[in-house]
């Protein structure tokens, strides 16, 4: 199933527009709400063979995409348009975080990050190197948890003082037991194949504030994609990136010993629920140096990530000070977001 949505005023393919929210149109310049957009001005057209072949209904021509693509652009008109019978029943999203971003300030920002040549080669910016700029919904899965940790351990506190002509050194040894019921809500996992773990990590966090119940109009005029791992195939990996909050919280109920040796440590840890929600990413390829580059905004936040080319004698003073702001920033966040994450 091929979903347009047309301009009530001109009949041109509207989008969904990053800056007001609504869907918009880039010919006339109208724009309408989505919770209230008219059935009637959404067309939609059924394939014969479902899942292999779409039409466009504005050119006619094949909608070339692959098997995951749940939303694209027709590549010989351009219209955007929405596979909605890839975003139903188990494919169905239960939510949508919508881009805040625009593509216009999202190019700012690539420019402004690579400005002055600060970090890369001289003259990297002078030519045009963007090659591509792609907004794309991101599937994710986002866990609820509950965590047993079952903790034993032994504490050491030492004392020394001095009497008469002797020093004494006192040692007393502590039994600790720890049993610990911990809850996650909404874990972030990446459901993509395609696209780097790490860099989707990085991207995070996201304002859990603003999801919206997912329709299909948030996805006008983006790429999307269906996930590639059930959220079962994904488990293992919310465990792990749990895994580091877990320690640190039991580290944090220990205290007052001069040392801890740990005996025993048994974490369990249960899904309680998996939800399926897309998350908005800016992704910039760019070509320097016959490689190709990835750049990688936040399409709500504005967070960066990416690797600019290096230029390694600029980066030898640079260096130190980054990584020691970045390693700050990184605790403060963990320490922010406590047990639970955000
Ligand atoms: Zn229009
Ligand atoms: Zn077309």
């Amino acid at each position: 199933m091929v979903i347009h949505y047309k301009c009530p005023n001109c009949g041109s393919d509207m989008e969904f527009d990053a800056v007001s929210g609504m869907l918009s149109c880039g010919s006339c310049g109208r724009k309408d709400n989505i919770e209230d957009f008219s059935e009637e001005f959404i067309t939609t057209t059924f394939s014969e063979d479902e899942a292999k072949q779409y039409n466009c209904d504005n050119c006619g021509a094949v909608i070339i995409t692959e098997a995951d693509t749940t939303a694209t652009h027709c590549s010989f008109c351009g219209a955007g348009v929405v596979l909605g019978d890839r975003l139903s029943g188990d494919l169905a999203p239960a939510k949508v975080i919508p881009f805040t971003i625009s593509k216009e300030e999202a190019m700012a920002a690539f420019r402004k990050w690579c400005r002055n040549g600060r970090l890369t080669p001289k003259g990297f910016m002078t030519a045009d190197r963007v090659k591509g700029i792609t907004g794309l919904y991101v599937p994710f899965w986002l866990y609820d948890l509950d965590s047993k940790a079952d903790v034993k351990a032994v504490g050491t506190r030492v004392r020394t003082y001095t009497r008469g002509n002797y020093i004494y050194t006192e040692k007393k040894f502590y039994d600790v037991y720890r049993d610990i019921d911990l809850s996650y809500v909404k874990v972030p996992v990446d459901a993509s194949e395609k696209l780097d773990d790490t860099l989707m990590d990085k991207l995070e966090p996201y304002n859990y504030q603003k999801f919206k119940d997912f329709k299909t109009p948030y996805l006008a005029g983006y790429i999307a994609e269906k996930y590639n791992f059930s959220d079962e195939e994904l488990f293992s990996r919310v465990k792990t990136k749990v895994q580091p909050y877990i320690d640190s919280y039991i580290r944090s109920t220990i205290s007052g010993y001069s040392s801890v040796n740990y005996k025993s440590k048994n974490i369990r840890t249960k899904k309680t629920k998996a939800h399926y929600v897309l998350l908005p990413v800016w992704m910039v390829y760019y070509d320097f140096d016959k490689q190709e580059h990835t750049f990688a905004m936040n399409g709500q936040t504005g967070k960066i990530v990416g690797k600019p080319p290096i230029s390694l004698g600029k980066v030898a003073s640079w260096f130190g000070g980054i990584a020691a702001a970045a390693f700050v920033t990184l605790k403060i966040i963990s320490y922010a977001v406590g047990g639970v994450l955000w």
